[in-house]
């Protein structure tokens, strides 16, 4: 059994309110539509809440804004006519079935998808996950050259580096562990973009929050990082 989920409005937004046993309220805005969720503590009154909803109005519009822009994942069928992206690079899906093995090739503008199984036998997912590994052997190639560099201006070293599917992040860092995680969607992106990602994981290594301290260190390690912010977090066109 879920716990119980209440629909009202606070502050004039629509909020679905979930009370449990926790310290702190907490805000989210989630896709498809952009449904407001807040967890609150079971003795947060509803002006308490209303006040904190009021005080997030201008983030919760803006990740409202940014979700309405991005478009549904189902909406890639992974088929010849599709464009997808390497290094900020378009290239033209090319999809052929029924080939000897499962192969990626770039020819150029195109990218060529050989699959061994017909169409009916293959699924977007399947498609997908070809590719996925595709982007995942370009990035292992891009990264180690421009780790070296960026261990070399932050003057700090990762420990060990990986490659993940993440859709929410573009990388991670575990500090104790000096690890560093990469989402392979970087390889969809400009080669500056990577680069900044490994920067701004390592730049972690000194100082653990994105607070004043870590920006003035991205300011010295990456002047630009605020532009290679920018470019990665903009969805790329379909
Ligand atoms: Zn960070």
């Amino acid at each position: 059994m879920g716990k119980p989920v209440i629909s009202l409005a606070l502050a004039g937004i629509p909020v679905e309110l979930e009370r449990k046993s926790i310290k702190n309220i907490y805000l989210r805005v989630v896709p498809p539509a952009g449904t407001v969720r807040l967890s609150a503590p079971k003795r947060a009154t509803l002006e308490e809440l209303a006040r904190f909803v009021a005080k997030h109005t201008a983030w919760i519009e803006e990740r409202q804004a940014k979700i309405a822009a991005t478009p549904p994942p189902s909406a890639r069928r992974f088929l010849s006519g599709e464009r997808v992206y390497l290094w900020g690079v378009p290239l033209e899906l090319v999809v052929k079935f029924g080939r000897g093995c499962n192969v990626v090739l770039r020819d150029g503008s195109r990218l060529i998808l050989s699959l061994k199984a017909q169409e009916t036998e293959s699924s977007p997912a399947a498609r997908e996950a070809l590719l996925n590994e595709w982007y995942r052997r370009e990035l292992s190639r891009a990264v180690p050259p421009l780790l070296a560099r960026a261990e070399s201006i932050v003057g700090k070293r990762a420990a060990e580096w990986h490659i993940k599917n993440m859709k929410t992040k573009w990388g991670t860092c575990n500090i104790c562990a000096h690890r560093i995680w990469l989402s392979l969607h970087l390889a969809k992106y400009p080669l500056p973009c990577l680069e900044y990602i490994i920067i701004h994981e390592l730049t972690h290594l000194w100082e653990r929050y994105h607070n004043a301290h870590f920006k003035s260190l991205m300011d010295r390690f990456c002047p630009d990082w605020r532009e290679r912010k920018k470019l990665v977090d903009t969805p790329l066109e379909d």
